[in-house]
């Protein structure tokens, strides 16, 4: 008598819990179901959109590159364009007012500026400096900040990035790191809420022969290496690489970037991102 009892009173306990279950779980998908058709309802025309400078959040395992290129639009601006979609390798173009004098060059810059997030748009001035008069443009700074606040607007540059002619000058919420030249320049920038970027490796140019690279890409992929083991970058763990469109534009050249990108992207470790997701800028003032 007393196992029967037992056996009604578990058989009790477990139909109770079976049916707690039942509609415990029939409550919730009733209200999931609700949920979803609300969230259709309410979602469905919305276009999802990335802008630039949404934050990311960095992967400690990971070693972030900056690939940046200077002076566009210009030849070979559509060869990187298509060297590194290829290969999706994000990228940053810093482009010059002045150099959208067709509708070619109209249209290359448009096609940069669409493509985010592969590929953001950045500024380099309007006039690259009065056309590399660096010491009379740098001596100015209220008429270079017109100059660069021109290229702003003029070629509707998402974000307040900006890199200074022909001169390695950092300046990023406050802390600034330039040439004696630029300094007083940097220092207005960034207190007008610019993030000027400079770099931490350069892969040279030749103008001789037509525009060429200088170095291998094994010498670069070497530099990007060595930079990441050094302390010498502006922010560790993250390497800004400058180069010139025009460097690329022919196909030896462009096999040149892709052997690069590809050698970069064997090891795990190696992001490529864009300039807005570098440390400090993701957070625009
Ligand atoms: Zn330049």
């Amino acid at each position: 008598m007393n196992d029967l009892d037992g056996y009604y009173k578990k058989s009790l306990l477990y139909t109770f819990i079976f049916l707690s279950f039942f509609f415990t779980g029939c409550a919730n998908n009733h209200a999931k179901t609700v949920a979803l058709s609300n969230k259709i309802a309410v979602d469905t025309p919305v276009v999802v959109k990335v802008s630039p400078g949404i934050p990311i959040t960095y992967d400690s395992t990971k070693r972030y590159i900056y690939i940046t290129l200077d002076d566009g639009p210009q030849n070979g601006t559509m060869t990187c364009f298509h060297v590194l979609s290829k290969l999706q390798a994000k990228a940053s173009f810093f482009m010059i007012g002045t150099q959208v004098d067709t509708e070619k060059q109209r249209k290359k810059l448009d096609s940069i500026r669409n493509s985010y997030p592969l590929f953001l748009l950045a500024n380099h001035s309007y006039t690259h400096a009065n056309y590399n008069h660096y010491k009379a443009f740098y001596s100015n700074t209220d008429s270079a900040v017109r100059d660069i606040n021109k290229a702003q607007s003029g070629m509707k540059v998402p974000l307040k990035i900006m890199r200074t002619p022909g001169n390695n000058s950092w300046g990023i919420n406050g802390r600034v790191r330039a040439p004696a030249l630029t300094k007083e320049l940097t220092h207005a920038l960034d207190s007008i809420g610019y993030k000027v970027v400079g770099w931490d490796v350069e892969w040279q140019f030749k103008n001789a022969g037509g525009c060429r690279p200088v170095e291998s890409t094994e010498n670069m992929v070497r530099q990007v290496e060595a930079m990441f083991n050094s302390k010498n970058a502006f922010v560790h763990n993250h390497v800004v690489l400058l180069a010139h469109d025009r460097m690329f534009q022919k196909d030896q050249y462009a096999d040149s970037l892709s052997k690069f990108i590809e050698t970069l992207q064997k090891d795990p470790r190696n992001v490529f991102e864009t300039i807005d997701h570098y440390p400090g800028i993701q957070n625009n003032k």
